[in-house]
């Protein structure tokens, strides 16, 4: 039997090898290695695929959410509505811009923000709603922008691990990332679209929003050596870019496989009283960037069972184990149960495209083991 790995990104370049390493040398010999024609091809192509009006690639997903605050003039202190259980980017984020965070709980079915608990937290300066679409669900969008619209605030969505699902729900639909006024998505090599090294991109369907992040990923110049705004340097690399190209031409079939694994999992695992199953929204489809089940119990229970799958040879991750508002850098007196909850609960499995069906059999027999025992 293979190994099982979380992700499994060897198996995956064996497989698309022959045309990663032609691209790869034929741009060693052209040697544009900063802008090259590859970067502009793939934001064109991600362009169609997402059917949004302007993607920018950026140096990484944490530097998309930065440019695309920067791109909106807030003010020291002003608030930004996000949800404690994601992942740390945000908060780091805001921070560092000197804008606070202001944390939300989420609700278990979508592991995304909880919208009845949004208005609540409005104040004088809350100027943004950034709703993470975690795991590779969608978060109640439609809601969100309701509200956003109500309050006259900005919707920055964390598209990170959601790139490619579709939601729909009232007046609302489109790609998660693209629903909002901008968003942001990582190409980490371990995303549903990953590169071999850091990369993200920035999306949006407002020209104007468009010019900034562009300009302010890159030194704040409209011109070469002309300066208008304090900007960064933020760039995706040629090589990056071609490589990421290769992947988002098979990016619908592995996140079809990604739902075929969980389809497998669902079935394979019902009836267990001890777990939780994930559950799809009926709003959006699911890109199953993780598959993360709930233990009922205590976290010593989780513990216990995680002992058990490493001895068996079967990763697993806790996604996440400590809440945003709980977090030592980003610490706020606030209590939000469920995502106090999830973190005391949640365990990840293997998800990964290359999962073999013997391997995922295996996990399914070996996790129906355990319960029967205990
Ligand atoms: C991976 C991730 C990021 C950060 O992306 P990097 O490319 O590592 O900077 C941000 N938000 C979420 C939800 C992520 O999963």
């Amino acid at each position: 039997m293979k190994k099982i790995q979380m992700v499994d990104l060897s198996s995956q370049y064996q497989r698309l090898k022959h045309e990663i390493d032609l691209r790869i040398q034929s741009i060693m010999e052209q040697g544009h290695f900063i802008h090259g024609p590859s970067v502009k091809l793939l934001e064109e192509e991600l362009q169609e695929f997402l059917q949004v009006k302007h993607v920018i690639g950026v140096g990484n997903g944490t530097d998309a959410l930065q440019l695309a605050f920067m791109a909106l003039d807030l003010q020291p202190g002003d608030e930004v509505i996000i949800p404690s259980f994601a992942y740390a980017a945000l908060p780091e984020v805001l921070l560092l811009l000197n804008l606070k965070p202001v944390f939300v709980d989420v609700t278990a079915a979508t592991f995304c923000l909880d919208v009845t608990q949004i208005e609540q937290k409005i104040t004088k300066k809350t100027k943004a709603i950034a709703p993470v679409h975690l795991f590779g669900g969608v978060a109640e969008m439609d809601s969100i922008i309701q509200i956003a619209k109500k309050y006259g605030l900005f919707v920055i969505e964390d598209a990170a691990q959601s790139i490619g699902a579709q939601y729909c729900s009232g007046a609302t639909y489109g790609f998660a990332g693209c629903l909002g006024d901008i968003g942001t998505t990582s190409f980490f090599p371990s995303k549903n679209l990953g590169c071999y090294g850091d990369g993200g991109a920035v999306f949006t369907n407002s020209d104007l929003l468009a010019e900034k992040v562009r300009k302010l990923a890159n030194h704040g110049q409209s011109k070469k050596y002309f300066h208008d705004i304090v900007g960064v340097n933020s760039r995706l690399d040629t090589i990056q870019a071609e490589i990421l190209r290769i992947k988002l031409s098979k990016l619908v079939e592995y996140n079809q496989i990604r739902n075929d694994l969980a389809e497998q999992y669902i079935s394979g695992l019902s009836g267990i009283d001890d777990l939780i199953l994930p559950s799809k929204s009926t709003h959006s489809t699911h890109v199953f960037h993780q598959f993360t089940l709930r233990l009922k119990g205590q976290s010593e229970t989780r513990e216990q069972f995680r002992n058990y799958l490493t001895n068996q040879g079967i990763p697993s991750m806790v996604y996440y184990p400590l809440p945003l508002h709980k977090q030592i850098a980003y610490l706020q007196d606030v209590q939000l149960k469920v995502s106090e909850q999830l973190c005391e609960d949640v365990i990840s499995l293997p998800i990964c495209p290359e999962l073999t069906h013997e391997n995922q059999e295996y996990i399914i027999n070996n996790i129906r083991q355990y319960f029967k025992k205990n």
